[in-house]
């Protein structure tokens, strides 16, 4: 207690202490007694969303570890210690203990430093009490220097194929980590033992979002897009197929149809369940024509049939049997299955092999190919969530911006904070329109 303080205000403060149960050890004793990286462990990442823990992960990583033996020089040499996916060994002059890299190949990583030897701090020994902004902010001018080696490989390795260049900063990596951090912080101040009492990553250097580019396509660019499917030689056009016309007749971000399951497609009632962002689960009108290419994907691919009393060839099966009960199905297994070239079929002519059901790395190939066959595809680093944006800039034009949102799930206050209030049936309104086909009685007198 310094000597300012009066009789009363010194009694009204062990007053407060009593009915906080609070004794004068209590504020003293645990202070600054646990490092950043104890802290980390033990209470922020088990409080995490598994959603937060997988996007933060590589961000708590490089606060907890550093990135040990990564330089900050750009140099060919240096750079040809990077993978372009992030990950990298230790550069000549790093495990040679000496550096002879040229001033501006380092000072081009921005970091500031003048020699390989030197890098990323490593936070997680630090005392959670005494880290200080500078020290954040200096993990986060490595963690943008990491990005930026990341992409000058990429461009090297597209130049030399004469493929049009990426223009990134990193600055959507220094929101993640300070994001990470920010989140860190709020638990400490939270918790009276770290003696945290404010949120230093709220002090740290922010980035705007980049301009969006535009990256809706218009109905030609459409057509070309679906075009190039068939020509870009795919080795499973049917898969192709049907993973467009599902991200364009339901908006649906690529996630969804990773995790759809035949218990989403709910086919009495034209619906599929979509899973989507923070365990959202929302239904969707689809097309019969929609429905039932779903169904024979999973039926000609997956293990599905539950029971088949009738006997029913399974390219028999039509939808009305599974509406009928003619034949059930599993729920707990996936719709969308990737097929190599030697499972060409089921009945026995050939070895069977059980097709994988679909990841995201398809979306990965399917893209690359797309964009080897449409080079505006490739200027504009065209992306699968391009098929979302589209779908809702077309919604959006014709039936407004409500609309668009309740079709394309947005929950109220996300992306624009603006609350909407528009539900299923502006979603089912969309899909019509889109699909030219009515959904439902009441939609049709308005149109
Ligand atoms: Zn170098
Ligand atoms: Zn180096
Ligand atoms: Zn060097």
């Amino acid at each position: 207690m310094s000597d300012a303080v009066t009789p009363e205000v010194g009694a009204a403060f062990r007053l407060m202490m009593r009915q906080q149960g609070l004794r004068p050890e209590d504020l003293i004793d645990e202070r600054g007694s646990t490092s950043l990286g104890e802290f980390a462990r033990a209470s922020v990442l088990p409080a995490l969303t598994a959603g937060k823990r997988q996007a933060w992960a590589p961000y708590v990583t490089v606060v907890l570890k550093g990135l040990a033996d990564l330089c900050a020089c750009t140099c060919a040499r240096c750079l040809s210690a990077m993978n372009g996916l992030g990950l990298y060994g230790a550069c000549a002059c790093v495990r040679a203990g000496a550096c002879d890299c040229r001033i501006q190949d380092l000072a081009a990583g921005g970091v500031g430093v003048a020699t390989c030897l030197e890098t990323c701090p490593v936070l997680g020994t630090r005392e959670l009490c005494d880290v200080t902004l500078a020290e954040l902010e200096r993990v986060s001018r490595w963690v943008q220097m990491r990005a930026t080696k990341r992409t000058l490989v990429r461009n090297a390795r597209r130049a030399r194929a004469g493929r049009p260049q990426f223009a990134y900063d990193g600055r959507s990596a220094v929101e993640h980590l300070r994001a990470f951090l920010s989140a860190l912080y709020n638990f400490a101040m939270e918790d009276r033992t770290t003696g945290v009492t404010r949120n230093l990553a709220l002090k740290m250097t922010r980035y705007p979002r980049p301009e969006v580019q535009k990256r809706s396509y218009e109905a030609d660019r459409l057509e070309q897009l679906w075009s190039a499917l068939y020509s870009s030689g795919s080795n499973d056009v049917v898969l192709d197929e049907l993973i467009v016309w599902f991200l364009l007749e339901t908006g649906a971000r690529r996630g969804v149809l990773v995790q759809i399951g035949v218990g989403d497609l709910l086919c009495s009632s034209l619906r599929v369940r979509l899973h989507e962002k923070k365990n959202k689960v929302d239904e969707q009108p689809v097309t019969e024509a929609l429905m039932a290419a779903l169904l024979s994907m999973a039926l000609s691919r997956g293990d599905v049939l539950a029971a088949n009393p009738e006997g029913l060839a399974l390219e028999e099966i039509t939808l009305e049997d599974v509406r009928r009960r003619r034949v059930t199905l599993r729920p707990d297994r996936p719709v969308f299955y990737y097929a190599d070239a030697r499972t060409v079929s089921r009945d026995g002519a050939t070895p069977a092999r059980e097709p994988h059901p679909l990841t995201v790395r398809r979306f990965n190939s399917l893209w690359d190919r797309l964009k080897r066959e449409l080079p505006w595809l490739d200027e504009i680093h065209g992306r699968p969530h391009d098929l979302r944006k589209s779908v809702g800039t077309s919604v959006e034009r014709v039936l407004g911006h409500a609309t668009a949102r309740a079709f394309l799930r947005h929950s109220a206050g996300s992306v624009t904070g603006t609350y909407v209030a528009a539900g299923p049936e502006e979603a089912a309104r969309a899909h019509a329109w889109l699909t030219g086909v009515e959904a439902e009685e009441t939609c049709a007198e308005e149109w």
